[in-house]
């Protein structure tokens, strides 16, 4: 079902999501939506109830997974938080933009804010405060415009008539072609 790369079965404020790694095994999430400190004894049993009546296919996916399950949540810092400049210290990666998964950007942020911190000290060799601040002045519109792409995307992914939000910006950007089953 997920081929050589990447399977999205989304609806209503719960989805599954699975990607080909390079060894070949299949990673998959089974996102719910969830009260704050969901913990449940038998995830598997609970997300198996949660996804009844999707394709016995999908559900498998669930059923048939190896390794143990691991219930978490996903937290994410508002889009466009900063906060002011603070003598001898900043803040880079997750710790400064903490987004949901699905601008898949995050990782990808987090190097850029090392390369940009690195550039900006060395291009204040004698005035660290002066490369922090320079940095800052990069990182904060560049995290709140990621961070506010995962927060439209999760919120398309997830919406009432999932996966059509997903489905029309996929065929708007040209991304999709479809195949007759
Ligand atoms: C499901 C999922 C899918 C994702 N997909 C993508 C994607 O496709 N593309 C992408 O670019 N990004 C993706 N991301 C985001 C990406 O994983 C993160 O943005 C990235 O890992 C952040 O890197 P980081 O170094 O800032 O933080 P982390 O990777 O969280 O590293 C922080 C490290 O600090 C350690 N630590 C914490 N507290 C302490 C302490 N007190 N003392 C010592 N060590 C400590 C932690 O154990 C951890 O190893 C995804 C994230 C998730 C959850």
């Amino acid at each position: 079902m997920a081929g050589p790369g990447l399977l999205l079965a989304l609806g209503e404020r719960r989805g599954l999501i699975g990607h080909r790694d390079a060894d070949g095994s299949l990673q998959v999430h089974a996102v719910l939506a969830a009260p704050d400190g969901w913990a449940p004894g038998d995830v598997r049993a609970e997300l198996l109830a949660a996804f009844a009546g999707w394709h016995d296919g999908l559900r498998s996916l669930i059923a048939e997974a190896g390794g143990p399950l691991v219930a978490r949540g996903i937290h994410t810092l508002p889009a466009g938080h900063r906060w002011p400049r603070t003598p001898g210290v900043t803040l880079l990666g997750d710790a400064a933009h903490l987004m949901a998964p699905f601008a898949c950007d995050g990782a990808n942020q987090a190097m850029l804010d090392g390369a940009e911190l690195a550039a900006a000290l060395v291009g204040h060799p004698t005035d660290p405060e002066a490369a922090l601040g320079a940095y800052e002045e990069l990182l904060f519109p560049r995290a709140a415009a990621t961070a506010a792409e995962a927060a439209a995307m999760f919120a398309v992914c997830f919406r009432a008539d999932a996966p059509r939000g997903l489905v029309d910006l996929l065929t708007a950007s040209g991304q999709l072609v479809t195949v007759d089953a």
